[in-house]
């Protein structure tokens, strides 16, 4: 730390993402990225945006946000594409919380909401997951306070029916509730169609999974017109001109090409199911999930003793040193090969422990 490091952020611990070593070539299961490249139309209308790169990017992306809008039956007003959805939650925090509206999330849940809360002095509080890791509607009614919840949550992967989100959402009509979606496509239930009636309901989206963009850094945010415009305001002041031309392009074209998504999205899931059964198989116990990766624990190993004989021999997964869930790890789903070597490899971990 220079001596010119601004006192208000001494006692700050960054969002620590997924490693990215370049010491070798690994079997990359940590970030829950796609194993596929994004649309082919993406690419072509990426491509086509090159030549228009001396001119900023448009800071309403209406384009896009029209799009976006006529994909998922919303108002182009109810919509804010963003630099990744990381930024939408970050603008989330700078705009609907303060000192009197602190934040609340899960204590197991998605780092970057402690972590954006810290950064802007917002007073947060966590509340346990129950037993099995999983979200206890009750504990977020009428709570006087901005929610933030993934949905599937991360990084347990267990999804929150429908009726339980818009319990909350319902039981909080004075503060904003952030639904963030990051991995429902694979699975969950989507709380956009809420929207209309719930003029405090957030949901915050991403391109980085289910459409392979994790590159290009685009999400949106969706929601009343009202709080759309709240964040834009925000926006404005501090980067206006927050996605590229490129990836707007690239995003239109992904949205053309839902088939493609579609398709990926079954292949995902088809092996998580597979990567699901070969876990239980080896002993590992794992919630069942409905996004892109599976978090699992083998009874009697160590969390961290896995992980590392895991990258001791190619293959990158996630572990959280937190210690309610130190015994896991999160793996992303990847191609049916790469699950197969990582079956293959833990079954000789497991067998090399046992002698
Ligand atoms: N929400 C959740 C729950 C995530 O796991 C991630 C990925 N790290 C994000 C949001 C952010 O994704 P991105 O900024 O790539 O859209």
């Amino acid at each position: 730390m220079s001596r010119f490091f601004s006192e208000k952020y001494a006692s700050l611990s960054p969002y620590v993402p997924g490693e990215q070593p370049q010491d070798r070539k690994y079997i990359k299961l940590n970030t829950n990225e796609s194993p596929f490249p994004p649309s082919p139309l993406a690419q072509s209308e990426a491509a086509k945006a090159l030549p228009r790169l001396e001119l900023y990017s448009d800071t309403m992306s209406a384009a896009l946000r029209r799009e976006l809008a006529s994909f998922y039956g919303l108002k182009p007003e109810e919509i804010m594409p963003v630099n990744g959805s990381d930024e939408a939650l970050d603008l989330a925090v700078m705009t609907f919380c303060d000192e009197k509206h602190p934040a609340l999330f899960p204590d197991v849940t998605y780092g970057f909401y402690k972590v954006a809360s810290s950064v802007y002095g917002v007073p947060y509080e966590e509340i346990p997951l129950d037993p099995e890791l999983r979200i206890r509607p009750e504990d977020y009614s009428s709570s006087g306070k901005t929610i933030f919840l993934a949905n599937p949550n991360a990084p347990t992967g267990i999804a929150l029916p429908l009726k339980d989100v818009e319990t909350i959402v319902a039981s909080n009509p004075e503060t904003v509730v952030i639904v963030d979606e990051a991995y429902v496509d694979f699975g969950g239930e989507s709380a956009l169609c809420l929207i209309p009636r719930y003029e405090n309901l957030l949901v915050v989206r991403t391109f980085s999974k289910s459409r392979s963009m994790a590159g290009a850094r685009l999400g949106f945010a969706a929601g009343n017109a009202g709080l759309i415009r709240d964040l834009d305001a925000v926006r404005f002041s501090t980067n206006p001109y927050n996605v590229n031309s490129i990836t707007m392009a690239a995003g239109i074209g992904a949205l053309r090409d839902e088939a493609y998504t579609q398709k990926n999205i079954r292949t995902i899931t088809e092996n998580r199911e597979f990567l699901t059964r070969e876990l239980r198989a080896l002993g590992f116990e794992l919630p069942d999930s409905r996004a892109n990766f599976v978090f699992a624990r083998l009874p009697g190993f160590d969390g961290e003793k896995l992980y590392l004989a895991l990258k001791e021999r190619g293959i990158l997964v996630r572990h959280f040193s937190s210690p309610r869930i130190r015994d896991y790890n999160r793996i992303t789903v990847g191609s049916r090969e790469e699950l197969a070597v990582v079956i293959q490899t833990l079954r000789s971990i497991i067998k090399e422990e046992s002698k």
